[in-house]
């Protein structure tokens, strides 16, 4: 079974991990990048999830070309961290556009086709941010944060369709968001597991979100964290 995936920021980090998981499994995946670069095996296009339009077109012509969508990973993501008394108004609106109206744009794009078609996975990738309260990402967080409320609303309303809605909340994970974040040290050391996760732990809980084990699972928050957000 080829199923059609479309990941969203897969041209590095826990996308491209995403994306060649869906590869290794015989899917048929498309990447979107602002970039239009994915990894070997993926179609690619170049789209900003921030633009709405641009969205609508990019998942219309995967339609044509795949068919309906089956597993749609929202992935794309930015910081711009700050304390919130110096953020300017334009770090805030960037990481809400992005990781969150980018969010939604893609989830109502690809719904169209999984409505119709009456199957499908969706899996949002949220953040621990939001759970721990860290200091400098006020943006970022309440962009994670509602993704969780988005998640679970869209579930609510497509379960009748047998269409799935999740977050995966990762934690620290190798990737270039993270070479030059200033807590990385400091975050590192309180990893119960004891080290920074890899992009691949993201892509097997994923890929399993998206699979038949777990057609049980909507509206879940499954959290990917070596331990960080226990508080230790
Ligand atoms: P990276 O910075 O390594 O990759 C981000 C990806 O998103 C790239 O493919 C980038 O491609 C794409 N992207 C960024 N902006 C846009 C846009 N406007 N439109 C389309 N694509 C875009 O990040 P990670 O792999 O680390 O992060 C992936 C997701 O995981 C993000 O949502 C992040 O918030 C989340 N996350 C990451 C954690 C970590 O520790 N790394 C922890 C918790 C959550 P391009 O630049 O070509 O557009």
């Amino acid at each position: 079974m080829s199923r059609h995936v479309i990941v969203t920021g897969a041209s590095r980090g826990i996308g491209a991990a995403v994306a060649e998981h869906f590869v290794t499994l015989g899917d048929r995946v498309v990447g979107l990048s602002r970039g239009g670069v994915a990894p070997a095996g993926c179609a690619a296009a170049a789209v900003d999830v921030a633009d709405a339009d641009a969205v609508a077109a990019a998942v219309k012509s995967s339609v044509e070309r795949f068919g309906p969508v089956e597993v749609l990973v929202v992935n794309a993501g930015i910081t711009r961290d700050g304390l919130a008394l110096r953020m300017s108004d334009a770090q805030w609106r960037e990481v809400l556009a992005v990781d969150l109206d980018g969010a939604f744009y893609c989830a109502r794009a690809a719904l169209s086709s999984m409505v119709r078609n009456r199957q499908g996975s969706i899996v949002f990738i949220g953040s621990v941010s939001p759970f721990m309260g860290v200091p400098g990402q006020a943006n970022y967080a309440a962009a994670k944060a509602g993704l969780v409320g988005l998640a679970r609303s869209l579930a609510t309303e497509v379960a009748s369709r047998s269409i799935t809605v999740n977050v995966v909340a990762p934690g620290l994970i190798d990737t270039d968001m993270t070479t030059d974040l200033a807590s990385r040290e400091a975050m590192t050391s309180r990893i119960p597991l004891g080290h920074v996760g890899t992009p691949s732990d993201i892509a097997s809980v994923v890929g399993f979100l998206a699979g038949n084990h777990a057609r049980y699972i909507t509206g879940a928050v499954i959290v990917v964290d070596g331990g960080l957000s226990l508080g230790h």
